[in-house]
Formats: structure tokens, C-alpha cells, sequence
């Protein structure tokens, strides 16, 4: 009993402990001193929340604490927020209510309480469609309060914080939402920190080796990195106190996981990376009204020290990004003869760089407010999209997703005004985006003068004119190439609005067909005449005869009158429906299959043991990403119950991860060096007299191990080559590859997605 007293003692002392960090972090922001409300939300929080505690061990309202500090500290909010982060947990896991919060803390902090709730539950159901449902929530309870998503992403942040304690399966889960939905929202609600945080910290739960292994290599190499940067700025140093400027010179390291990107998407190994440190000055402006143009002194100044890459000189002073971002980016040589990037802002560019252009953004309560900057544009672009309802959820998503990725170009109207636009933006999304109506009439566009279809993509600096015919009709094929969010909701509304008049007329011209026939119209029929006319179903033949491109006459009427009955074909239908492959005549498939959905028996707790006997008889390595033993994997348990393996960086395997990720199982291997797996490996260099030779020699007699396909391209002396081979595991892959990597010639080795 005194054990227990003693204990509770001092986790109140650490809990008090914590919640006075967090005031001490908001006394000194410049925000309002409302401590007396935020300690009330305290003290509920605490007292709602008591004897429970997170998988950690550690009571549960350090997890609140925390959040709100993250809100206040690293996102730069007031006491609203702070408040709301409190107490963000309580509706969804007490007795209170939204009322009760509305009672003792007024609507303001309840109705964001009440957003918290409403999305709690993740993004990722165990359907794509309940994901989609729960992300419409959330964009919605965004676009009403944004600082409901600015909470739930310090929500995030600490959850991935304490991933740890999580089961691995849970993990995995949870990080691949994180890189598939937040990361991407906290991108473009500018908060750059928080994503850089959240994508590094997914990939350490996911690649755990892989990261610590770029974090030692980082850390390895952190010396040699100094020293340079200290040579390099030494000069620039000297230069930026003879303008008179106050500033601070940072190194910026690009982290593991952006790293670990690069490398996969070059093919190159660590060591060729070259622009892992990077240079920032943040300077305080002489007057205000000069900033923007004493970024660009600086950048002057700086490039008589160093000469400048003359293409890439990246100016988001003039133009910031859609997300808020402001810098000046240049990339100098220095005297190593290394390309250096430095980037240049001011004080204010650097915190809305870090904090987010939500934290700068007037709320609106009641009133209007003057700042209608980008992210309002991007808001609204939002509740245009959600109040066009899809049927189909996973393209809502990807619609979405298109948009949150996309950086921008910057295009002009012909009155030049200047328009932000997702990359790869074409001619009719640019249309769409100034109004539905040019959009849906638009036939053609003049870019910078000059004459061009719809489908063309627009370049930054672009000068658009949109050409529109009153004749003009929105057109499947559209699709194809309406890129924007913006564009093809309105385009599939517009042709969903189409179709449902068009099946209405065919339906009265059904109608009209049979009474005259004196026919009384059955399913039978509708069946025989979809058939006939190779159409899907009865809304699609509706919808054409409806729009004249099936008139109804006598070749109708004949097959109507057929006795010869088409039902069989409706009766094989209705069997597969009911009994899938019972009725298959493969029956050794429908075998494996039997024994392979024996999921019911998988402890989700513990990690799949990949071994050979498994591998062979129970589980399917994934053929989409080929997986072989030591690569990181997962196990996701199909429709089939089957359980696939995939990498777990393969693209299929996030987007399952992201709309079925309570299936997603935990996977380790276990395996002895006797099966085989096919590997691709990419290799280029200088090409001279036997180098294939050298290659196959390595390959075949010294490692003994099977070629399976072999192609090599010469190019003005450079070679290429990609080699199939089958190998036990990943360690038989870094053998051969230091191995080949020993030939004079050969310059680079690496394995490769197939
Ligand atoms: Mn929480």
C-alpha cells in the first residue's frame, strides 16, 4: 500500500512537473496570458483521464501535456488551442461530453473538441471507402477551424514520438498513415519542421536498419561537414557584417529519411550525395520595407565570394509557395569545388518556414478577416471539392492526394495576373481553375502566344489564354488529362449530371418502346438487350439510348422474342456470385488456397516467422516487389485470407497499408541459405576490352551463383547494364555487388526495384 502511495506521489510531482513546462512555454511566447483557463483545462483533463494509462505505462494525461506543448511551442498557437489540446482525448475516451466541454469552456473550444473527436479514429479503416469517409471528415472539420488539424498533427507528432511502445503491426500502420496523409498536409500547411520530423521518424519504425545506418554514416561524416562549412562561410561571414546586417548562419542536414528518398530514386549509394549540407543565412532586414530586396543584396554580395550554378537559382521571395514558404535558394561553388546550396531569408520568412503559415493566419471569429492568402485559396478549393460528393472513394483520395503532393508553377493570366498551380498542371486545369464554365467550354488555350491543345502541361512562367466555344461539351476523355482536384470533380460531376439526364430520356424512350411493342418489360429483358448491345448494365443502356447511340428497332424485338432463353447466362452469373470458386474446376488452386487461409490461427501480437517451409506453403511473396530475405517486409492478409509479403516500401504495399491497415501483420525472415530469389542489380561504367567478362566471371565462377538475364548498353563509351540473378538474401546482394563494385571500370553497382 505505501508502494502504491509513494508511486502515485511521484508521478503527480512529474505530471505537475511537465504541465509547468508547458506554461513556462506559453508565458514566453507573445501570446495573450491566459493561464487561468489553461489550467482549468488542466485540471479536467487530468481528473478525467485519471488511473488510465498509455501503453508506455505512463498516465495518460502526459500524452495531452504534451500535444498542447507541441501546439504552442512548435506550432506557435494561443490558449484556444492549447486549451483544446488538453482536453482533446476527454469526449473520445471519458463520459464527458461535447456539452459539458461547451458548459465550463465555452462553444469555441468545444466545437474544435468536438472536430478532435469526430476524427480520432485514424485516417486508415479496414475498407479504402471508410478511409475515404474518415479523411472527407477531416478535410471538412479543417476547412471549418484549421486549428483542428493543426492539434490533430501535434497529435500525430507525439504519437510517432512514442511509436515505441506500440505492437509492430500497430506501427506499421500507423507510420504509413503518416507518410500517405500528414506528412503531406503538414507540407502544405507550411509546417516544415513537423513533416521533415514525421517522415523521418516513419521511416526509422519502418526501415530500422537501413536508418541507423544512414544515422551512423551521418554521424560518421559530421566532422568533415563542419569543416567545410566553416571555410565556406567564413567569407560570407566577413561580407554580410561589412552591409551591416544582424543574422545567423545555419548548417542544414538533410535527415535520414530524405536522404535514404534520394538514394533510392538515383540508384546511388550514400557516399554520392552531395548535397547533404546545405546553408542558411537568416538575417534581420534593415528596415522592414526592405526585406525583400536585402534578400536579394545578400545574394549579390554572396555570389562575388562564390560563383552561383547559373540554373538553379530558386526565387521564392518574389513568388512564395503555395504553403506560405519565402526564401531566396542559390547554389554556389566552393572553394573544394564542392556545389553548396544557401538559402536566404529573413527572420519572419524562417518562422513561417517553420511554424507554418497557419500559425500567421488570422482566425476568423465572426468577422471577416484581411489575410485571404494562399492557404484560404486552398481551403475553399477544398469545400468546393467535398461538396461535390464522388461515388468513388479511392479516386476521391487519389484526387486529393494529387493536390497535397503537387508543388507549383506559377502561371499568368493574359491581364497578368499571377496564378498558382500544382506541377504537371495542363491547359484545361487552368481553365477549370479560373472558372467551371471556361473550363467546361474550353477548346483550346494559346500559351505564351502560341496555339495548344487542352492536354498541354504548363511550365512555370507560362502565360495562359484560354479559348472557349459556346458548342463545347465535357468530355470523357478529359479525364486523361485534367490533373487538378479542382478540374476532374467538376468535370465527373458534370458528366455524371450527363448521364443521369441522358438515362432518364432513354428510360422514357424504353418505355415508350415496349408499350408500343405491346411488351411488358422485364429483367429478362433488359438482360437480353444489354447483351445484345455489349453494355454493362441497365444504367449504361439507358443512358445510350438515351443519347441516341442505340436506337431500339427490330433486331431488338427479335431477340425479345427469342424463346431460346439467355438465362443461362444470368443463372452462371448468379452462381459464381454465390458460390466464388466452388464450382472451379482447378481444384488445386482452390487447395492452396484452403490451406493457405489459416490466418485465424496468426497471433497478430507476434511477427510472422518467414521461414523456407512458410515461404513455400503458406505465405506468397508479393510479385509486385519481389522481397527477398533481409529486406524489411510486412504480411497483409487479402480477401482471400492468403498472407502476401511485400516490401515494405513498396508502393502497393502503402497504398494497403493506408486502406487496410488493420490487416497489415508484422513479418521477420528466418532463413537458412537454402532457397533461391530473383534480384535485379543495375550497374554502369567506363566500357573497355572484358569488362562483361570481369562481370560474369565474378558473378558465375567466383560467387557461383545463377545469371538469369543479362542486358548491357554501350552509350558514346558508357555502359549500362541490368543483371537478374538468384540469391539466397540480401547478404549474398552486397557481396556481389562490393564485389563487382572492385572492377576498375565499373563505377557503380546497385540493386534495383524490378
Ligand atoms: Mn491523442
Amino acid at each position: 500500500m505505501d508502494d502504491l502511495y509513494k508511486k502515485e506521489q511521484e508521478e503527480e510531482l512529474i505530471i505537475n512537473k511537465a504541465f509547468q513546462e508547458l506554461l513556462q512555454v506559453y508565458l514566453a511566447s507573445k501570446h495573450r496570458k491566459k493561464v487561468e483557463i489553461i489550467t482549468k483545462a488542466f485540471n479536467f483533463a487530468k481528473q478525467a483521464h485519471k488511473g488510465v494509462r498509455r501503453r508506455s505505462g505512463e498516465p495518460y494525461i502526459m500524452h495531452p501535456i504534451a500535444v498542447a506543448r507541441i501546439v504552442c511551442e512548435e506550432i506557435g498557437l494561443g490558449s484556444t488551442s492549447i486549451c483544446s489540446a488538453l482536453l482533446h482525448d476527454v469526449v473520445e475516451d471519458t463520459d464527458y461530453t461535447v456539452e459539458d466541454i461547451s458548459n465550463i469552456f465555452g462553444p469555441k473550444i468545444a466545437q474544435i473538441v468536438d472536430g478532435l473527436t469526430k476524427i480520432s479514429g485514424g485516417i486508415f479503416g479496414d475498407r479504402a471507402s471508410s478511409q475515404a469517409e474518415n479523411f472527407k471528415k477531416l478535410l471538412l472539420t479543417m476547412s471549418e477551424d484549421i486549428r483542428v488539424i493543426l492539434i490533430k498533427m501535434a497529435d500525430r507528432l507525439h504519437n510517432m514520438r512514442t511509436l515505441g511502445s506500440m505492437l509492430p503491426s500497430k506501427q506499421y500502420k500507423i507510420a504509413g498513415e503518416t507518410l500517405y496523409i500528414y506528412a503531406p498536409l503538414a507540407n502544405r500547411l507550411g509546417l516544415n519542421k513537423i513533416k521533415t520530423e514525421l517522415e523521418d521518424l516513419s521511416f526509422k519504425y519502418e526501415h530500422p536498419e537501413t536508418y541507423q545506418e544512414i544515422a551512423n554514416k551521418l554521424q560518421d561524416t559530421q566532422l568533415e561537414r563542419s569543416n567545410v562549412f566553416e571555410n565556406f562561410i567564413a567569407p560570407i561571414r566577413e561580407k554580410l557584417d561589412s552591409m551591416g546586417f544582424s543574422y545567423r548562419i545555419e548548417d542544414r542536414v538533410k535527415t535520414p529519411y530524405s536522404i535514404w528518398n534520394k538514394m533510392q530514386n538515383k540508384h546511388i549509394p550514400f557516399e554520392e550525395i552531395y548535397d547533404i549540407l546545405a546553408v542558411r543565412i537568416i538575417f534581420t532586414p534593415l528596415s522592414p520595407e526592405k526585406e525583400l530586396n536585402e534578400c536579394f543584396d545578400i545574394y549579390v554580395s554572396i555570389c562575388k565570394i562564390y560563383k552561383s550554378h547559373p540554373d538553379r537559382l530558386r526565387d521564392w521571395v518574389s513568388h512564395p509557395k503555395a504553403n506560405g514558404y519565402q526564401a531566396l535558394h542559390v547554389t554556389l561553388m566552393s572553394n573544394q569545388g564542392e556545389w553548396i546550396e544557401v538559402q536566404i531569408r529573413s527572420e519572419r520568412m524562417n518562422d513561417v518556414a517553420e511554424h507554418g503559415f497557419a500559425a500567421h493566419w488570422k482566425y476568423k471569429e465572426g468577422g471577416g478577416s484581411e489575410d485571404e492568402g494562399e492557404l484560404d485559396k486552398w481551403l475553399h478549393t477544398i469545400k468546393e471539392i467535398l461538396d461535390d460528393p464522388q461515388p468513388n472513394a479511392m479516386d476521391f483520395l487519389d484526387t486529393i492526394k494529387l493536390n497535397l503532393f503537387a508543388s507549383e508553377i506559377f502561371v499568368f493570366t493574359p491581364r497578368g495576373e499571377i496564378k498558382t498551380m500544382p506541377q504537371n498542371s495542363t491547359a484545361l486545369d487552368f481553365a477549370f481553375s479560373i472558372h467551371t464554365f471556361l473550363g467546361s467550354h474550353c477548346i483550346g488555350a494559346k500559351v505564351n502566344h502560341k496555339l495548344v491543345p487542352l492536354s498541354h502541361p504548363l511550365k512555370s512562367g507560362d502565360q495562359v489564354e484560354i479559348l472557349t466555344s459556346k458548342s463545347q461539351h465535357v468530355d470523357a476523355s478529359w479525364l486523361n488529362f485534367a490533373t487538378t482536384a479542382k478540374a476532374r470533380t467538376k468535370i465527373m460531376a458534370i458528366l455524371r449530371k450527363e448521364q443521369r439526364t441522358a438515362q432518364k430520356e432513354g428510360e422514357e424512350l424504353f418505355n415508350e418502346f415496349f408499350a408500343e411493342m405491346d411488351l411488358e418489360p422485364s429483367s429478362i429483358d433488359v438482360e437480353k438487350l444489354c447483351k445484345l448491345h455489349e453494355v454493362d448494365n441497365r444504367e449504361e443502356l439507358l443512358a445510350q439510348i438515351g443519347s441516341k447511340k442505340i436506337v431500339l428497332g427490330t433486331d431488338d424485338l427479335e431477340v425479345l422474342k427469342e424463346k431460346k432463353p439467355t438465362t443461362t447466362s444470368a443463372w452462371k452469373k448468379y452462381l459464381t456470385f454465390s458460390f466464388g470458386s466452388g464450382k472451379s474446376k482447378d481444384k488445386k488452386m482452390e487447395e492452396t488456397v484452403s490451406q493457405l487461409s489459416s490466418t485465424n490461427n496468426i497471433d497478430k501480437k507476434k511477427a510472422l516467422k518467414l521461414t523456407e517451409d512458410t515461404i513455400q506453403n503458406s505465405y506468397i511473396i508479393a510479385d509486385c516487389c519481389k522481397p527477398i530475405p533481409g529486406d524489411d517486409v510486412l504480411g497483409f492478409v487479402d480477401d482471400k485470407d492468403r498472407i502476401i509479403i511485400h516490401k515494405r516500401q513498396c508502393p502497393i504495399a502503402v497504398r494497403l497499408k493506408s486502406s487496410y491497415g488493420n490487416r497489415l501483420l508484422a513479418a521477420e525472415w528466418d532463413t537458412h541459405k537454402k532457397l533461391f530469389f530473383p534480384v535485379n542489380i543495375y550497374l554502369q561504367g567506363i566500357d573497355g576490352v572484358g569488362v562483361l567478362n570481369s562481370i560474369t566471371e565474378i558473378i558465375s565462377r567466383q560467387m557461383n551463383v545463377n545469371i538469369h538475364r543479362l542486358s548491357f548498353e554501350t552509350n558514346d563509351g558508357i555502359f549500362e547494364g541490368n543483371i537478374q540473378l538468384y540469391v539466397h538474401d540480401v547478404e549474398d546482394v552486397t557481396t556481389i555487388c562490393t564485389n563487382l563494385k572492385r572492377i576498375e571500370q565499373i563505377n557503380s553497382v546497385t540493386r534495383i526495384e524490378n
